[in-house]
């Protein structure tokens, strides 16, 4: 395969080889319809089959039961900062945020715009390089939603347990660690997921939500912002980003095949000591910014002693074939994103150059 590099882009991401093969070849003739998938309608028979399985394997891989629907929406995992509010913050309510990085704190801020919230926790005060212990989280009375960020692009942490309230529903931002380890998904009424790290291309957002929770949903919205809606019509309301679906539904296999999450869990923790271990046992040259209980086995954040030295860093990494490996514009320093579809290969080649660049430069 020609010119391929080892990708630590943190989103969009990385996709499967082998998804990206296959695509390839559908493209001029999807499935013997002498079309493509981005020409055909979406009420057609073939891509009605797509949008079903691919609903159908979501719930497959994730363990969920009937009680809960998948719907293909749009406008990223931003546009559900406000659609959740929207749709589930009535007038007399209150929402509860955890905010532990900037994604939490965006949908927040879209929240404060639409009603009553309170902040149950927050690691600001640390550089968001914790996940709250359950002592530090202080609910309100009867909130309408609690909202997480299960894993922290960013600032690289992750929610390894989650909090729960009694029977209030929890919502989760699971853009980017969804698919990447088993869960219980029964603790959640609501999850979203822009699909351009873990899932597939940009341009469609997953949405797992419980049927209870829909019932509940505002009808007194646009209809662009109706849960209902778009559950009622099966995501096709109106054109869905039917291209990106198709992508999703190839990756959702490609999952299936490497055995399901279980076995893309031991797959991603082994991948990320390969490169914490590194960072652990480099005497503090690399200093990794989440504290090790609260680590993200999906971005792996660290810094070195030196901004020039963190740019020469990323310069060679990038001339041997390893890139993406800036950190936010936010925060500096360096971040590998390894997703599902980062190969163990990459992070032993990540792993290896990090310690011939301390070699030379420690
Ligand atoms: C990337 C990301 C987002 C933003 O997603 P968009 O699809 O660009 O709106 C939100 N939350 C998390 C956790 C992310 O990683």
């Amino acid at each position: 395969m020609a010119n391929r590099v080892f990708n630590f882009n943190p989103g969009p991401a990385a996709l499967p080889l082998p998804v990206l093969a296959e695509a390839q070849r559908d493209l001029l003739a999807y499935d013997g319809t002498g079309m493509s998938i981005m020409e055909m309608s979406h009420r057609s028979a073939p891509f009605q089959a797509i949008n079903a399985e691919t609903e159908a394997l979501t719930k497959e891989l994730l363990g969920l039961n009937d009680d809960y629907r998948v719907l293909f929406l749009q406008g990223g995992a931003s546009t559900q900062f406000a659609m959740v509010p929207l749709n589930f913050l009535g007038r007399d309510q209150t929402a509860d945020y955890l905010i532990t990085g900037s994604f939490s704190e965006k949908a927040h801020k879209e929240a404060q715009l639409i009603g009553k919230t309170h902040i149950a926790a927050d690691t600001t005060t640390t550089g968001h390089n914790r996940i709250p212990p359950t002592d530090e989280i202080n609910f309100s009375p009867n909130p309408a939603y609690i909202h997480l960020t299960s894993n922290n692009t960013i600032c690289g942490t992750q929610w390894h347990e989650f909090p729960t309230d009694g029977d209030i529903p929890l919502v989760a931002d699971m853009s980017s660690d969804i698919l990447s380890r088993p869960f219980a998904v029964n603790k959640f009424a609501l999850i979203y997921a822009g699909a351009q790290k873990n899932l597939g291309p940009a341009g469609v957002t997953v949405v797992i939500i419980r049927q209870d929770l829909l019932e509940k949903a505002s009808t007194n919205l646009p209809s662009m912002l109706r849960y209902d809606i778009h559950a009622k019509n099966d995501s096709l309301y109106n054109t869905p980003p039917c291209f990106a679906i198709y992508m999703v539904n190839l990756v959702l296999k490609w999952v299936k095949n490497q055995g399901g999450l279980p076995a893309i869990a031991r797959h991603n923790a082994e991948k990320a000591a390969l490169i914490y271990e590194v960072i652990d046992n480099s005497g503090g040259f690399y200093r990794g910014h989440a504290v090790p209980d609260s680590r993200s086995l999906m971005n792996i954040t660290f810094r070195l002693p030196g901004e020039d030295l963190e740019k020469a860093f990323v310069r060679e990494a990038t001339a041997a074939g390893l890139v993406g490996l800036k950190g936010h514009r936010s925060v500096g320093g360096l971040r590998a994103s390894i997703y599902n579809a980062m190969s163990r290969e990459g992070c032993v080649a990540l792993a290896g150059f990090m310690r011939e660049f301390q070699q030379k430069n420690g």
